[in-house]
């Protein structure tokens, strides 16, 4: 991991009124270009390939500059000129895959969040640990394959987007679905509705919904659109689609904007609340915006099955602002509040509470 003190220390150097907001052309690098701009920062596109033709079409959201890469790693040895630009890096979920976790902590770039929480969150079984032990509710494990006696999925470990997923009613159907190169974990298999829960927890922010030494918003919900599950039930029962060779996968293809039951909030605050106090004591605390995602059940449980612990791809559809953040400020999505909290933080000399 790159240490504090040598990102502090670019961050002394670096030219205030001049900041460079850069993230990698995918994802959620719209919304976090076009609110990037609205606080008026300059913008940078780190790409690696071509495709980046798309952003003609959306003006509001072209980066002022594209930074054109021969690959992921190639960005460590940009080094240089990402801090002759005052650089600070977004990061969202693709940037952290597709240049690898490693690579991403060594990065000397100074970055949005604390880059200490990777190692939770990119070991299941520690995300485990850390969600647990804040009080939220996950999926029971089933540990032993000869014990599945209820619906339960089947998660390779490093998998992504829920590619490769597979759903197993007993031990029989668990060994025909088993890809035995690869490592994995059983969950229960929860059923009810989901719901992809993204807030904000600011370090500086003192009003609103306290928590720790900051405040916590809630910015917008989403539910994945999944394929092929979500749309298998239309070609008849599970049991024969198998005969057919047809099995559900979970890839995401696009996100819905949703809203909650508003007597569920308190629940969604409290969660929000646990895991932000919890990450405190693990590792430091995660700051910025974050993604409980979830499912809730028939007798109005919450099972969160996995923690984002930076801006998601379900917050896309709220680009001017969604049904909670209207609530704080309009027209606020959440890659604008993530431009808007280093704004202020370099106004206030924070820049230390937000930047790894
Ligand atoms: P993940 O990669 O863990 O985010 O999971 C991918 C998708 O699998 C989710 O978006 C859900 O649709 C589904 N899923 C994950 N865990 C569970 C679970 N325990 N029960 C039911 N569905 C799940």
């Amino acid at each position: 991991m790159v240490p504090k003190e040598k990102i502090l220390k670019i961050l002394d150097e670096y030219d205030k009124d001049k900041l460079t907001v850069a993230t990698l052309c995918s994802h959620s690098s719209l919304q976090i270009f076009n609110g990037a701009k609205k606080e008026g920062f300059r913008t940078l596109g780190l790409t690696v390939k071509d495709n980046f033709r798309y952003y003609d079409a959306f003006p509001k959201a072209k980066p002022d500059e594209f930074m054109k890469l021969d690959s992921y790693s190639d960005l460590l040895d940009n080094v240089d000129e990402l801090l002759a630009r005052n650089v600070i890096v977004i990061p969202h979920g693709s940037f952290v895959e597709y240049m690898g976790t490693d690579k991403f902590e060594k990065m000397p770039v100074p970055t949005f969040g604390n880059r200490n929480v990777l190692r939770w969150e990119s070991n299941r079984d520690r995300m485990r640990m850390w969600l647990e032990s804040a009080g939220v509710v996950m999926p029971p494990i089933i540990e032993d394959p000869k014990e599945i006696d209820r619906p339960v999925l089947v998660k390779y470990n490093g998998a992504k987007g829920g590619r490769g997923f597979f759903i197993a009613k007993d031990y029989n159907e668990f060994k025909l679905g088993l890809d035995p190169e690869q490592s994995y974990t059983i969950q229960e298999y929860v059923l009810g509705t989901r719901y992809y829960l993204h807030y904000f927890y600011s370090p500086i922010r003192k009003d609103g919904f306290k928590v720790h030494d900051g405040s916590l918003e809630l910015m917008s919900m989403d539910r994945r659109d999944e394929s092929n599950i979500d749309e298998l039930y239309k070609l008849g029962a599970s049991e024969e689609l198998k005969r057919l060779g047809l099995f559900p996968t979970f890839v995401v293809t696009g996100n819905v904007p949703v809203v909650i039951r508003e007597s569920l909030l308190p629940k969604v605050f409290d969660m929000g609340e646990q895991v932000v106090n919890r990450a405190y004591e693990l590792f430091g605390g995660m700051i910025g915006p974050f993604c409980l995602e979830g499912i809730v059940t028939d007798k109005l449980e919450f099972k969160v099955f996995e923690i984002s612990s930076r801006i998601v791809a379900g917050s896309n559809p709220f680009i001017s602002g969604s049904p909670y953040s209207d609530l704080t400020e309009e027209n606020m999505s959440t890659g604008r509040r993530i431009s808007r909290e280093i704004k202020v933080a370099a106004q206030a000399g924070q820049m230390d509470k937000v930047i790894s």
